[in-house]
């Protein structure tokens, strides 16, 4: 590359950064993902070293974040805040390791690990114990003083506590990272959504958002969270010698710090480490981007010192996104169970930590809308733990201008049966044909799912076949289903046939809950199944209930309460229970059977729960024959872990101890 073609290109990277920048930190709405945004920043920085005399001191390469806008309250550090390098493998975690002992000839050198929350750093100082200053990092240099929004993040202590084992510094200046919990942030955007509000694309930039509001009962709203990681000042008062020291020290002063933290005493302990948060991560209710290594020894970091951006005795090593960017190949609709349309995207195939995405979810027709999208274009691309992709937005639109409405269709694309627009939930239309044959399909499915009747061996593929055949034209007739006629499906053979109708037969003794559950209710989930089953017992009282029975329940909401009213007055429904009566189906909740159920097992809740009360969950589990602990150890089988979970949710973790979120919970309850 000539010396011209390098400064064309720096400059061309440069200002995408600075955009990308603007866009990320003071918007908080970046249009592409981190990869991409550190992949840009390696190729300037190669160019840089390529080319030292082109480097810009105001390059993006040797900058920290953005600047505060004028028109805010600005404070300026006493000691520089600091980002962070990144490493994405560990061939590159082992390089900075080399830089390391490079930097300390003949020593040898201790590692503490730390969980990288995805969430905005923040510096708290405090005046002889009292919290006096609250302020973002900003550029590094200055920030922002968001005092008042801080102060109602309850894990921030407002008054230090006294320590006999060290006493805390006159002035003090800690940092570290303000968080939202997934599942805060989940509920925040679809109280946004109900609204008609722009929604935030993830946890971070929704914390963003509410540290810089004005309005601090807002942001006490918002349940924020913090954990302290660093230090910037320390003066008259306690001294540390190491970050490990440090860590635990501050603890004892009234600061939350995240219990998974480790000392590892060499390189392949951090790779472990990395490694097996790589696992967990799915399981913890924040976000965790990745891992932060950091040199134990202060004597060691104060050798290493710093680069202009970020310091040399710290790296970061980064989990692969959760994130993408790929092209809108085309939307397609498919028909569920209960007959509602959805939208689906069809996405050109992109990696997204680790799977290979090829279709996302899109809801309904309004979010088609909201979002924007059009075939063509390039959209950002989601996945959260297990569950099906989402698109986040639009990163650019499709070339060429023009751009087509997606419209809803007017007949079902399955069937050809009429669309209805459903006036129980404003967005959903559906297929109003009883005897569209993928909603029979759909709803048999769900009927043998793990979940509901637990039918192993019915699974998508069977129950295709047995619709081919016309062999089931309800739920109730996979009970009438002999080996004879299994075997004359492609599928089966004589074994798999015989296990299959066993399958079959067991499931007629499923508690209450699964069948109510299986039936596929509009509305009805596993948790009002349950909810229904306990308070009823059996299914004649459920159906002969009147709808102010289901309204005084409170788990159970109108809506809800208007559709399992109207299913159980539908004769098409009494006749298909008639059918199922016929079989010798279980109709009742059995409350003895399902006591032993969780007989010998332990659990211990941590965190807050969004849709009952510790003890109401409690009082469940020992319904089933659970126990209730309340600290966890080795012997404990679950953490039940809600929002804003304590240290008993590490101390989970760090024992390998199953952690289960509240919807898990639900599950493992309503299965049990
Ligand atoms: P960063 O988020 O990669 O890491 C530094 C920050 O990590 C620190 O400021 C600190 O607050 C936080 N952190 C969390 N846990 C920590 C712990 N245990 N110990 C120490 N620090 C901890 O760096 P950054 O400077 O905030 O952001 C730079 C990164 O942001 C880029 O590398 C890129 O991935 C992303 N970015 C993306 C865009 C975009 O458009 N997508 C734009 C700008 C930046």
């Amino acid at each position: 590359m000539t010396r011209d073609e390098a400064a064309r290109k720096i400059r061309e990277i440069s200002a995408t950064l600075h955009e990308h920048n603007y866009r990320y930190y003071v918007l908080a709405q970046p249009t592409v993902t981190d990869k991409e945004y550190d992949d840009l920043l390696k190729t300037l920085a190669g160019l840089e070293v390529q080319f030292p005399d082109l480097r810009d001191p105001h390059s993006p390469s040797q900058r920290i974040g953005a600047k505060v806008p004028s028109s805010e309250k600005t404070v300026t550090h006493r000691t520089k805040m600091y980002s962070l390098d990144n490493t994405y493998s560990i061939e590159e975690l082992k390089e900075w390791h080399q830089r390391v002992l490079k930097g300390l000839p003949g020593e040898s050198v201790e590692y503490v690990v730390e969980l990288k929350i995805d969430g905005i750093s923040a510096a708290l100082t405090y005046e002889k114990g009292l919290f006096a200053l609250g302020a973002t990092r900003g550029d590094g240099s200055v920030g922002e003083d968001v005092t008042h929004s801080l102060k109602t993040v309850r894990s921030i202590p407002l008054k230090l506590q006294e320590s006999r084992r060290k006493k805390f510094p006159e002035r003090l200046e800690v940092r570290g990272e303000i968080y939202m919990n997934r599942e805060v942030f989940e509920k925040l955007n679809r109280e946004r959504k109900k609204a008609g509000e722009v929604l935030f694309a993830n946890p971070r930039n929704a914390t963003s958002g509410s540290v810089k509001l004005l309005d601090s009962r807002v942001t006490a709203e918002r349940k924020l969270n913090c954990f302290i990681h660093s230090f910037g000042v320390l003066e008259g008062g306690a001294a540390f010698q190491t970050q490990w020291e440090f860590l635990n020290g501050i603890r004892e002063w009234g600061f939350c710090v995240d219990a998974s933290h480790r000392l590892c005493r060499s390189l392949d302990e951090v790779i472990d480490y990395c490694r097996e948060y790589q696992e967990k991560r799915k399981m913890i209710p924040y976000e965790v981007d990745g891992i932060v290594i950091k040199v134990n020894s202060l004597s060691q970091q104060a050798r290493l010192g710093n680069t202009l951006k970020s310091p040399r005795w710290a790296v970061a090593y980064k989990f692969p996104a959760y994130q993408a960017t790929t092209a809108l190949k085309d939307i397609v609709v498919q028909v569920g169970r209960t007959g509602v349309l959805t939208p689906v995207a069809e996405l050109e195939p992109v990696e997204c930590a680790g799977v290979i995405i090829s279709r996302a979810t899109l809801h309904n027709f309004d979010e088609i809308k909201r979002l924007g999208i059009c075939k063509g274009d390039r959209v950002l691309i989601e996945r959260a733990g297990d569950v099906i992709p989402k698109i986040v937005k639009v990163v650019s639109s499709a070339p060429g201008g023009r751009r087509t409405v997606f419209d809803v269709p007017k007949k079902c694309p399955e069937c050809g049966g009429q669309i209805i627009k459903d006036k129980s939930e404003e967005v959903a239309y559906r297929c109003a044909n009883p005897s569209c044959l993928r909603q029979l399909e759909r709803r048999l499915v769900h009927f043998a799912s793990r979940a509901a009747m637990d039918i192993e061996g019915l699974g998508e593929a069977a129950v295709a076949q047995l619709l081919e055949k016309d062999l089931v034209r309800d739920l109730a007739d996979i009970y009438f289903l002999k080996k004879e006629d299994l075997l004359t499906l492609d599928l089966f053979k004589e074994k798999k046939a015989a296990k299959l109708i066993a399958a079959i037969e067991r499931s007629k003794e499923q508690p209450l809950s699964r069948f109510l559950f299986g039936l596929g209710i509009v509305n009805v989930g596993e948790k009002a199944a349950y909810v229904l089953a306990q308070r009823f017992k059996t299914l004649d009282r459920v159906m002969s209930a009147k709808i102010e029975a289901f309204q005084e329940i409170h788990e159970i909401g109108e809506v809800t309460a208007g559709s399992v009213y109207k299913f159980f007055h539908d004769p098409s429904t009494k006749e298909l229970v008639d059918k199922f009566r016929r079989t010798g189906m279980n109709m009742e909740e059995k409350a003895e059977a399902r006591g032993e159920k969780l007989a010998g097992k332990t659990f211990v809740f941590t965190g807050e729960l969004a849709s009952l009360t510790r003890d109401k969950a409690q009082a469940q589990v020992k319904a089933l024959g659970g126990e209730i602990a309340s600290s966890v150890s080795k012997n404990t089988d679950f953490v039940v872990a809600g929002n804003a979970p304590g240290s008993k949710y590490n101390k989970a973790l760090s024992l390998g101890v199953t952690v289960l979120n509240e919807q898990q919970f639900f599950s493992l309850i309503s299965g049990a």
